[in-house]
């Protein structure tokens, strides 16, 4: 009997006829060159890609094959969805589908993920550059600075999804660490009143719409301030909330580039720890 077995370009190497593999793939924030190479090669060579509306930028697909689907799902449920996925590895073709920023985040793969595993189709994850981290980019600032917080927490409000009590925006503010609040801009007041339980009004809040596309929009404001400026600014999505004296310019030197400081790479000049 015959094997057949084929060279894939996608995977980079050889694969048994039919079975196409699926790639869910981080399409970093907006910036199409923040798309990672892997990402890159595996979308020019895929048959079909499914990517997630309005949120990835179509620059991503300019060199794709010319005879590849280019799907939008956002006006798909998830079973319209893996219909095209099961049809299209049924046909044997390569599948790349594209999620804004980072897939762990809010992307949904999971529940995709477990049909998958149901059907044998076996699929790899390529991460991505989530809004969060553009978004810092944007502000020029890092979320975790010696002597101010060591820790990020990166949550939402409940809306339509839910969010455990333990997790509330009251409960997660008493930690005083960095923020960042996805999926939450439209209820701006709300939510800066929930922060204001515990961090004091004064500190520092920004928001950023769009981080690393052309039409970034950046408000630098206090947790006090900051609904009314982004009602001001017309921002109602896309957009992420941040606070905490992060912000802010006031923070220890860091240890590892301190002189008096050794480490793995490093003997100190004067080794005082
Ligand atoms: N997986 C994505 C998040 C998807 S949830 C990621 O890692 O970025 C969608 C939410 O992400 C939006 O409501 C908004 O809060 C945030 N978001 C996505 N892209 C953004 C961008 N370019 N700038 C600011 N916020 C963005």
């Amino acid at each position: 009997y015959y094997v057949f077995i084929l060279y894939s370009f996608t995977d980079n190497k050889f694969v048994n006829w039919r079975r196409s593999m699926l790639y869910f793939i981080g399409a970093g924030a907006g910036d199409p060159e923040l798309l990672t190479i892997k990402g890159k090669r595996i979308i020019d060579n895929s048959d079909v890609i499914i990517y997630t509306g309005s949120l990835v930028n179509k620059e991503l697909f300019t060199d794709i094959k010319s005879d590849a689907k280019l799907i939008n799902s956002a006006s798909l449920s998830l079973d319209e969805v893996l219909e095209i996925i099961f049809d299209s590895n049924e046909k044997g073709l390569s599948i790349a589908r594209v999620h804004t920023g980072d897939p762990a985040m809010y992307g949904a793969i999971r529940e995709q993920m477990v049909a998958l595993d149901k059907k044998g189709i076996e699929y790899e994850v390529v991460p991505g550059v989530s809004s969060v981290f553009a978004g810092a980019a944007a502000l020029k600032r890092e979320f975790t600075l010696p002597g101010v917080t060591q820790t990020m927490i990166l949550t939402r409000m409940a809306g339509r999804t839910p969010v455990p009590e333990a997790e509330s925006i009251e409960n997660l503010a008493k930690i005083q660490a960095s923020m960042a609040i996805f999926l939450s801009i439209a209820s701006i007041e709300e939510l800066a009143n929930k922060l204001m339980t515990s961090y004091p009004k004064d500190t520092p809040a920004a928001v950023v719409y769009k981080a690393s596309w052309p039409d970034q929009k950046i408000i630098m404001s206090t947790l006090e301030n900051i609904a009314g400026e982004v009602k001001n600014a017309d921002i109602n999505k896309t957009a992420l909330v941040y606070v905490g004296r992060f912000l802010a310019d006031e923070f220890e030197l860091s240890k590892l580039y301190d002189k008096h400081f050794s480490h793995e790479y490093r003997e100190a000049k004067d080794a005082r720890r």
